[in-house]
């Protein structure tokens, strides 16, 4: 057991305790969902885990250039996204990708037009109304998906 509290913790222990549990649970999801811990699903899994934020195929493929070849790492990420590990997040004609939900809990995102910035959401009015939304028209609530857009301080002073 942890012999500091949390609250003790220094921003970057904590975020690098959270990496770790996050590592084992990926090992464990992994299994569970009958897939083999391979270099390259791992190294996707640990890029989508240092940034933070969500990237698209190209992004993550340029970050292990001369370490993972692109129709690798696009089949990876294929195959972890139908698993639920990694979650698609459909924005204008592009696809973005982060961690799924067992490893960040649910959010949306705010992201600006010009420089592609993007900030995570976390309101449970909103989880409320999508809900009631739904039921509304007749339907069993399973999931949702949406993004939000703006423009953001420093593009606007440009
Ligand atoms: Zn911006
Ligand atoms: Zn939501």
């Amino acid at each position: 057991m942890q012999k500091m509290t949390q609250e003790k913790m220094k921003n970057s222990e904590m975020r690098n305790n959270e990496m770790k549990e996050n590592e084992w649970r990926f090992r464990e999801e992994m299994q569970n969902a009958g897939l083999r811990l391979t270099r390259n699903r791992r190294r996707i899994f640990e890029v989508l885990e240092m940034v933070d934020r969500p990237l698209t195929v190209q992004q993550i493929a340029k970050t292990l250039v001369g370490e993972v070849h692109f129709t690798s790492v696009y089949r990876s990420i294929e195959t972890l996204t139908q698993a639920r590990l990694l979650r698609e997040i459909p924005r204008g004609f592009k696809n973005y990708y982060e961690l799924g939900e067992m490893f960040r809990p649910h959010h949306h995102h705010v992201t600006c037009g010009h420089c592609g910035r993007s900030l995570a959401i976390d309101d449970p009015r909103i989880e409320k109304l999508m809900r009631e939304l739904t039921l509304r028209a007749g339907l069993m609530p399973t999931h949702h998906n949406f993004e939000m857009f703006g423009v953001c301080r420093k593009c606007r002073r440009q």
